[in-house]
């Protein structure tokens, strides 16, 4: 249908020439162009070939008559919706309905009133083409809707019915039968972690009558999943109350691929999959940043494959690209499999492990408790990358040289981290492959005695090398000796007596505390064993034991096994520090009860530095709280430390515990510590820790006969810790 202003073609269909005639003339005085057929089968030849913008069409006519023309004509493409004046016999209203029913744009009726055809026709031509533009402008809506993948959405409030064009259907692979009407089943069609969000972003644009946003995924029934922005509108009625909401939805998927894509692209390595230089500068960023805040330590480790250009140049490229997929895999898995719980006291060490480019890799420390301990994390790296790799067949032993730099230590941003660590890790390779180095020279001596040291103290429980020291604790009130505490200590040949401080976190990290935590206990046992054989009066001795003892399953069998000899039973106890028993206080309490059902007593140690809540000390079967030293040197010169140690004191009582003072080195001390009724203490002032042989020397003097004139001298007693 010609839509321009040219003439306007109309076609007279009837078998009647006389009708024809005067509809030409009338129709030509009016401007149309006009064309004539005798019947409906030549009617529909005439439109085919003509392609007339309306059609006159007679009713009765041979041949074909105008009903059978009609439907013909409805059935063509061009003739869907061309205009139709069909013109019937006078009042037969049968015929009108007929008409109709084949699909009559419009009716006429014989005699036919010529004057008023040419508006007829006229009328009908506006309405169609005003139909038909409609229809025009709806289909390229529907085409840009349908390439844009963006459908409409209508929901009616009140109703709380849900309009939806078919693009949406689209979207969600559901009929207009299957799609759910309500809104609660509408959301179940959603993954289930946006359905909260997009449920919100709805009750928020209600109730503040705003546009809302959100992006979402669809769950579809074939189980893909398409990725949808949804926006809509909040339409209110006459009275400002909400009425309902329309928008669109528009499926995102492809855009949100190419997105990840992109994402990946710039961010990843794709021959490992693991992040790459940029996204590894991003964390370390991220990093700095969270541990400016919170005054944390990490490290960078730069390692660098050793002989790497030697595998693809005798192997080839294939081998090379292998062997760095490999050392991905094992540098994460060594990392993952790492204890971090010992380099982190926030308990959320964190790594990050990235390809540099080239053979050379990153990883991300996050959290490390103390700064030495990184050397742990790059042996364990150089220990897993000592395993010969399988490339395609081939067997290889690779090496690797790391260099390690760290905050604040070494560096406070990222690029000079990096750098630190890279000439470290080139500082590695010169002392020789297979090593790693610190950028700090301090840092590295101490790596370096560390390393001496821990493989001495590997050897020190079969050497015979450990012993234990008991320092008295004394009664307050009467200066009796009413207990012992055993206290590690190693005799090396090569460095002579090493503090606890030095060694145990040591065991602990390489997990030897277990065995020589069960040493301490037989030892115990076997002296408190030999005090009593003696006849003289053996104090209760009590055993510190580490977090990580009382981490094993086996605790308390080892504990029974330890004291099964009935003699020592009521002998031993154990002391734990406070940070410890509050990691994980609901496991702790179980196992401790069971501590209790052995006949052992449990002091709480280092008390006052592990903010332990009052609640959960009440939970726990304890007998006995060790304020903390720090607390007894300050006490004397700062009320506020004096008060604190009443208010410890007052509350221990309360919960019916016995109060030991630790690290009390004077008289002063002692009077203040009398005045606020603590029961016991312990330091330099009465006894240091003694050998085995000196504390049975001080048991002696402190034996009844000895005691005759009173309390034990402290004087006297007050003998020197041996080498
Ligand atoms: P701790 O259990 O709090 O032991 C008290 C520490 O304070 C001991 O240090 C003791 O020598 C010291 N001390 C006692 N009186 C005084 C004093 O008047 N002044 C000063 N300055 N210090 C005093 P030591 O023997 O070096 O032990 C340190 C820590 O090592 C212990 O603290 C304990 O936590 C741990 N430890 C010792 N033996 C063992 C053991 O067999 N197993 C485990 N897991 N840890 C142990
Ligand atoms: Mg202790
Ligand atoms: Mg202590």
């Amino acid at each position: 249908m010609s839509t321009s202003n040219a003439t306007q073609l109309v076609l007279v269909v009837d078998d009647d020439s006389i009708t024809r005639v005067l509809a030409r003339e009338t129709l030509e005085q009016g401007g149309f162009a006009v064309e004539e057929a005798n019947d409906g089968l030549a009617g529909l030849s005439a439109f085919e070939r003509l392609r007339p913008d309306i059609v006159l069409l007679d009713v009765m006519m041979p041949v074909l008559d105008g009903y059978g023309a009609c439907k013909a004509l409805r059935v063509l493409e061009a003739g869907a919706h061309i205009p139709v004046l069909m013109m019937t016999g006078l009042d037969d209203s049968a015929s009108i309905n007929r008409a109709f029913e084949v699909g009559a744009t419009d009716f006429i009726t014989k005699p036919i009133a010529w004057p008023m055809l040419v508006h007829r026709v006229r009328y009908l031509l506006r309405a169609s083409r005003a139909f038909l533009d409609l229809a025009q402008s709806r289909a390229r809506l529907t085409n840009a809707q349908r390439i844009a993948k963006l459908g409409h959405w209508e929901w009616n409030l009140a109703t709380g019915e849900i309009q939806c064009s078919d693009e949406i259907y689209r979207m969600t692979g559901r009929t207009r039968e299957q799609l759910p009407a309500s809104r609660e089943s509408l959301l179940q069609l959603l993954h289930a972690d946006d359905r909260p969000v997009v449920d919100e972003a709805l009750d928020t644009a209600l109730q503040r009558r705003e546009r809302f946003n959100a992006d979402f995924r669809v769950m579809r029934p074939d189980d893909s999943i398409r990725v949808v922005h949804a926006q809509g509108e909040v339409q209110c009625d006459g009275f400002g109350v909400p009425a309902r909401i329309e928008g669109t939805a528009q499926d995102i998927t492809e855009r949100k691929r190419v997105e990840e894509r992109i994402h990946q692209l710039a961010l990843y390595d794709s021959l490992t999959g693991l992040p790459n230089r940029s996204l590894f500068k991003e964390q370390l960023g991220r990093a700095i940043a969270r541990a400016e805040r919170g005054g944390g330590v990490l490290a960078v480790l730069s390692l660098d494959l050793d002989r790497f250009q030697r595998i693809n140049d005798t192997l080839g490229y294939e081998a090379g690209d292998l062997l760095l997929q490999e050392t991905a895999n094992r540098l994460a898995r060594t990392l993952r499999q790492t204890d971090f719980v010992a380099l982190s006291d926030r308990n959320e060490a964190n790594y990050f492990v990235a390809r540099q480019g080239g053979n050379e890799f990153s990883v991300l420390l996050d959290g490390v408790h103390r700064a030495q301990d990184t050397a742990n994390v790059a042996r364990r790296i150089l220990e897993a990358l000592a395993r010969p790799f399988d490339l395609d067949g081939n067997e290889i032993v690779a090496s690797a040289c790391i260099g390690i730099a760290v905050y604040p230590l070494d560096g406070k941003d990222a690029d000079s981290l990096r750098k630190g660590a890279g000439s470290a890790m080139h500082h590695a390779k010169q002392q020789g492959r297979n090593g790693y180095q610190y950028y700090n020279a301090v840092m590295n001596t101490r790596a370096l005695e560390k390393l001496a040291l821990e493989s001495h103290l590997r050897k020190a429980l079969e050497r015979d090398e450990f012993a234990l020291h008991y320092q008295p604790k004394v009664d307050l009130e009467n200066g009796n000796i009413a207990g012992a505490e055993a206290l590690l200590r190693w005799i090396s040949p090569e460095r002579g007596l090493v503090p606890p401080a030095q060694f145990i976190p040591m065991l602990e990290e390489a997990g030897m505390i277990v065995e020589v935590g069960a040493w301490a206990l037989r030892k115990a046992v076997a002296d408190h064993l030999r005090w009593h054989d003696q006849g003289l009066p053996a104090p209760r001795v009590s055993v510190n034991v580490s977090a990580i003892q009382l981490r094993q399953e086996d605790f308390v069998a080892v504990l029974a096994h330890a004291i099964k000899d009935g003699a020592a039973r009521p002998g031993i106890d154990l002391e734990i520090t406070e940070s410890l028993v509050m990691h994980d206080i609901e496991s702790n309490i179980a196992k401790l009860k069971a501590v209790r059902d052995l006949g052992m007593d449990i002091a709480i140690d280092d008390f006052g530095t592990g903010h332990s809540s009052l609640a959960y000390l009440a939970k726990l079967p304890l007998q006995t709280l060790k304020i903390d030293r720090s607390f007894i040197i300050t006490m004397l010169d700062n009320a506020d430390a004096a008060t604190l140690v009443r208010t410890i004191i007052s509350l221990a009582h309360s919960l019916r515990l016995i109060v030991v003072a630790e690290g009390v080195e004077t008289e002063e001390q002692a009077k203040m510590l009398r005045l606020l009724r603590c029961d016991q203490m312990q330091g330099y002032l009465f006894s240091k820790p003694l050998p085995f042989e000196e504390m049975t020397a001080l048991l002696k003097a402190a034996a009844p006969g000895e005691r005759a004139q009173g309390k034990v001298n402290p004087e006297r007693a007050r003998l020197r810790e041996a080498p």
